[in-house]
């Protein structure tokens, strides 16, 4: 089905490029990646080469010059490969760490950080989050201060995907005295600079294809060119990466979502119960409607923002929305398949744990599901 006027021809022959990618070179290695804590990180090159990493930024950039709407494809495509983890180390990559690069950077940074991540030569991290502040953005407190012709930089960056791997990142940092909003910068800072150490792998619940780090900077030295557009307009862009960001994770929530139901799906037809498929009981197989149902609603909803989003508009209230309703509704949509597994549900041996686990985390990340509701409720005049 082509969801008019979103998805044109071109769009679904991508999807069934990405969805042969996913099938053939990550979904069978999947098991193996969960279980060392990472991928490997040749297949960022890999993608690099077939130009995933850059489908919606123009061709002089190293992308291929297309659409969002080739970004959400490949999202979702991706988030059906058996796990969460994997695809959100990508997407911090294609569009976390590096739009703010291509939005606000300057014809050097391109060239030497925005380029050869879209190309997989670099991996990139983003660094908001520190141990003492998460959805309060405003309040971070790793600080760089000017000296000569550098930034000096101290602090520490919690649960940072990618981290311990990232050639660099994008990272909020407090340049001035001013309080607030108002003193942060957006720097890119190369993670083999001396001063950079990771303190801690962190250990997850979920998404464990990926690889999460505490990085300490302790006095680390950085070009004064690295600064990302202004100085102090730090906040501003990174709210505005975060619009981008919360569609993008919308869009893999629903991926997810998508492989959870259909997992159910072939499970509710083949299990048998009191001589029958469990499908055939009412109360299964209103659940599989009602989990499709939930499934297309975000879908819309989804589409329809991106689709604003696209156009050049920031509806920040709708993509709040979006990104809360995919968000609980991939949870929600992952309980109730792990349910009708049963006790096949709760084991490791059955992948629909994994997607369980893996989905309790878009309800956190990129804004908790109580600041997307913040958010809506503040523009509802509340
Ligand atoms: C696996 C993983 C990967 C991550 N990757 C990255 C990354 O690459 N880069 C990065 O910078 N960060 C990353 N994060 C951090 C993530 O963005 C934060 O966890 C998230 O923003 C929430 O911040 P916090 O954990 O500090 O929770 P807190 O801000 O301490 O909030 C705790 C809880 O308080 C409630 N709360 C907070 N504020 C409000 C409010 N205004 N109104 C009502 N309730 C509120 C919510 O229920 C929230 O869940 C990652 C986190 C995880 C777990």
């Amino acid at each position: 089905m082509i969801y008019e006027p979103y998805f044109t021809e071109e769009h679904e022959q991508l999807r069934k490029v990405i969805r042969n990618f996913v099938e053939k070179e990550v979904k069978p290695f999947v098991e193996e990646w969960e279980e060392a804590g990472e991928f490997p990180i040749e297949i960022i090159k890999r993608m690099g080469d077939l130009g995933f990493l850059g489908l919606r930024y123009p061709k002089e950039l190293g992308g291929q010059g297309g659409d969002y709407f080739t970004s959400i494809v490949f999202a979702e495509e991706l988030a059906k490969c058996g796990c969460g983890g994997f695809p959100m180390a990508v997407a911090v990559q294609t569009d976390m760490a590096i739009p703010p690069i291509a939005e606000f950077g300057n014809d050097d940074q391109k060239k030497r950080f925005f380029i050869p991540a879209v190309k997989g030569d670099k991996l990139a991290a983003i660094g908001i989050s520190e141990p003492n502040h998460g959805s309060d953005v405003a309040s971070i407190e790793t600080r760089g201060r000017k000296q000569g012709n550098e930034w000096i930089i101290n602090g520490t960056k919690m649960y940072i995907t990618n981290g311990s791997r990232a050639d660099f990142v994008t990272l909020v940092t407090r340049t001035s005295d001013e309080p607030g909003y108002k003193g942060l910068s957006l720097i890119l800072v190369d993670l083999d600079s001396p001063g950079v150490s990771i303190s801690k792998r962190l250990d997850k619940v979920g998404m464990r294809s990926s690889d999460t780090a505490e990085i300490i900077f302790d006095n680390v030295s950085v070009p004064e060119a690295n600064l990302l557009g202004e100085e102090g307009k730090g906040f501003s862009y990174i709210m505005w990466e975060l619009q981008g960001e919360r569609l993008i994770s919308a869009a893999a929530s629903i991926g997810l979502a998508e492989s959870a139901y259909d997992l159910a799906y072939e499970y509710a037809k083949t299990r048998k119960q009191f001589n029958h498929p469990i499908a055939n009981f009412q109360v299964i197989s209103h659940l599989l409607a009602e989990m499709k149902t939930e499934i297309e609603v975000c879908k819309e909803l989804t589409y329809a923002t991106a689709y604003r989003f696209s156009n050049g508009e920031v509806p920040s209230k709708e993509i709040s929305m979006t990104k809360l309703a995919a968000a609980q509704m991939a949870h929600w949509v992952a309980d109730r398949a792990l349910q009708i597994f049963g006790g096949n549900g709760y084991m490791a041996d059955y992948p629909i744990e994994r997607i369980w686990r893996d989905s309790r985390l878009n309800r956190i990340g990129a804004g908790a599901d109580e600041v997307m509701k913040e958010i809506i409720s503040k523009q509802m005049g509340l």
